[in-house]
């Protein structure tokens, strides 16, 4: 059973960081691919019970409006939402970022577009520089994908696509509106697993070891 640990994470055994991946519909199991290469221990998560003891979330892209709806019909909503409250990180991407929107969960202070690139255009691919992330540019796959339309001062917006918000921050919450899970570029999940890492050593400081970075 999981437990905490006061000791840093590492790639194996009982410390890894137990990343929660909502599968109630769409492209989890990419995701849960992409974390379990960084190391983490991936969690496909269908039931409010399965959202204990997380210590980060990925809320996946597929359709939001059956994710949504999902959520409610299981009752994951106050598990999300203590998962949350608990200073645990959530990364959010395409449908995902829809839903935790100010007009579904309300994580962050924004306002998503839903099909805001236009319904047309399916589908498109750009190199992107994200804020924090380094130079390097990350190729942002971008699937009938929502930006962010309006926000307030508490939203970081860390990467934009024709001055439209794409990636934004607020605190634990952090939501893309491409699919970081169908490249090689790892870096978003890697950055949720940082802030995962740093949850756990909040709630529990190691002793001895100074603080990481
Ligand atoms: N267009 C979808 C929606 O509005 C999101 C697409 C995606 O997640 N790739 O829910």
């Amino acid at each position: 059973m999981a437990h905490r640990e006061a000791s840093p994470p590492d790639s194996s055994g009982a410390d890894r960081l137990r990343i929660g991946v909502l599968a109630s519909q769409g492209d989890f199991a990419a995701h849960v691919a992409m974390l379990h290469s960084l190391g983490a221990e991936p969690v496909e998560v269908r039931s409010a019970d399965e959202l204990r003891d997380l210590d980060g979330l990925v809320i996946p892209g597929g359709e939001s409006t059956t994710i949504a709806k999902a959520i409610e019909r299981d009752g994951l909503e106050p598990a999300i939402r203590a998962h949350a409250d608990s200073g645990h990180p959530i990364l959010g991407t395409c449908a995902g970022m829809i839903v935790c929107d100010r007009d579904h969960l309300g994580l962050v202070d924004a306002t998503a577009r839903r099909n805001a690139f236009g319904r047309q255009i399916a589908s498109f691919e750009v190199e992107l520089e994200v804020g924090g992330l380094g130079p390097d540019p990350m190729r942002a796959v971008f699937i009938r994908a929502p930006w962010i339309d309006e926000h307030g001062p508490e939203v970081e917006v860390l990467a934009s696509v024709d001055d439209h918000p794409v990636v934004v921050r607020q605190g634990q919450i952090l939501l893309c509106a491409f699919h970081p899970e169908l490249t090689d570029d790892s870096r978003l999940h890697a950055l949720l697993m940082a802030m995962a890492t740093a949850a756990r050593e909040r709630a529990a400081p190691v002793r001895g070891m100074g603080s990481a970075e």
